[in-house]
């Protein structure tokens, strides 16, 4: 157990300032750490796990072949890594800065994050994200000191599924110049439906409108990328996650390139082979301490009301956010149709069982998650522990 998590569990608990200084993690550590290392670490449930694990998961015979040939990292004017705060998007971001270092580069000369919020403006009140997830992608970026920069379908989730003979709304986003907003000017069209819960990104239109597009736009319209640039988009999707993204290419040629201008931009998946195991070891050998909604049990960091949430997942969130489940079952409400082909989220709730964790532990990740994130985003390798999360199959976009 770390140590910094626990004081500032602790120092939570007494609705103390957080977070706190290194004078006084070390005058608490020496008063109380052995004691409540001991307590904390007894009521947490620990995945079981070796810490070793480096296999590589083959692609299957029906992959998509690569449409690109990786350059070295070195000959990329931008390299941009799709940061969600998810075990996997950080994985990347460690991944790819330990290999420009190996090759003498600074990872903050070239590496930027890119944070898509599917809720739209930092001022518009969250429907889908982890209140949390903004909070913890910045204070990790500066962590490890990288920039992050967000971007953003205006209106968000809920302007794109209520769009009612209107266009699709533009897109803003933040470079080092400043933000930029282009389109809006579309044609009109209705929505007024959920995403499909599918594999299929035309039906599932939140990843394909909120994040995918959203990117595409901002790599096409950053005036760093105008002409003769070469640029990278990394993203964190593995084989094991399920079938369709076991089919997935490598490195790709992205849908921004434009070679009338020498644009040159590639889509590359370091960790597409990977193991869960091996992304949890990068982030302990890094010190990271994952996204809070590995600490209350959930598998995959997401979206926190994703389509694809099961029973379980609705229940648990229903225990935990109960304003937020009401939010969504209005909706539901609202377009006569439920998420799940058969069953409205209620229902789910009904026959689902919460696995949120109890007693302080739980409640500090529970503040941590929905309230304000303030707890440290490093800890020392040797304190680091797996989160609850890890290794539970909950659902996720596949
Ligand atoms: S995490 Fe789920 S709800 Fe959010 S954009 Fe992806 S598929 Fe849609």
């Amino acid at each position: 157990m770390s140590p910094e998590l626990v004081l500032c569990a602790a120092l939570d608990a007494q609705r103390a300032r957080l977070p706190v200084s290194e004078a006084e993690l070390a005058s608490f550590l020496r008063r109380h750490g052995p004691a409540l290392t001991r307590q904390l670490a007894e009521a947490l449930p620990r995945p079981r796990w070796s810490g070793v694990e480096e296999a590589e998961i083959p692609a299957p015979p029906d992959a998509r072949p690569d449409t690109a040939a990786l350059l070295p990292l070195g000959d990329y004017d931008r390299i941009l890594v799709g940061f969600s705060g998810g075990k996997d998007s950080v994985a990347c971001a460690l991944w790819i800065a330990d290999q420009l270092r190996a090759e003498g580069l600074d990872p903050a000369e070239r590496l930027e994050l890119w944070h898509h919020r599917v809720d739209g403006a930092p001022d518009e009140p969250p429907l889908l994200d982890w209140p949390c997830t903004e909070g913890y992608c910045v204070a990790l970026a500066a962590e490890l000191g990288l920039p992050l920069y967000q971007s953003w379908r205006e209106g968000g989730f809920l302007r794109e599924m209520g769009r009612d003979g209107t266009p699709t709304a533009p897109v803003t986003f933040e470079t080092p110049s400043g933000r930029r907003t282009v389109g809006g000017s579309g044609p009109a069209g209705t929505r007024r439906l959920f995403p499909q819960v599918s594999g299929d990104l035309s039906v599932r239109w939140c990843s394909a409108y909120l994040k995918i597009m959203v990117s595409a736009t901002a790599i096409t319209n950053d005036p760093r990328f105008a002409q003769d640039a070469r640029v990278l988009m990394v993203t964190g999707e593995r084989r094991q996650e399920s079938a369709g993204r076991a089919r997935y290419a490598q490195t790709e040629e992205h849908r921004a390139s434009a070679p009338s201008k020498g644009r040159v931009v590639h889509h590359h998946r370091p960790i597409l082979g990977w193991t869960e195991g091996r992304v949890w070891g990068l982030l302990r050998r890094h010190g990271v301490v994952p996204h809070p909604c590995y600490w209350l049990g959930f598998g995959r960091a997401s979206c926190e009301t994703c389509i694809f949430s099961q029973a379980s997942e609705w229940a648990t969130l229903h225990s935990l956010h109960p304003e937020r489940v009401a939010q969504l079952s209005a909706l539901e409400a609202w377009t006569g149709k439920t998420i799940h082909r058969a069953r409205s989220i209620p229902a789910q709730v009904a026959q689902g069982e919460s696995f949120a964790p109890a007693g302080p532990w739980g409640e500090f990740w529970r503040r941590q998650a929905l309230v304000r994130f303030t707890a440290p985003t490093r800890v020392r390798p040797e304190g680091w522990t797996l989160p609850p999360g890890a290794f539970h199959k909950t659902s996720g976009p596949t």
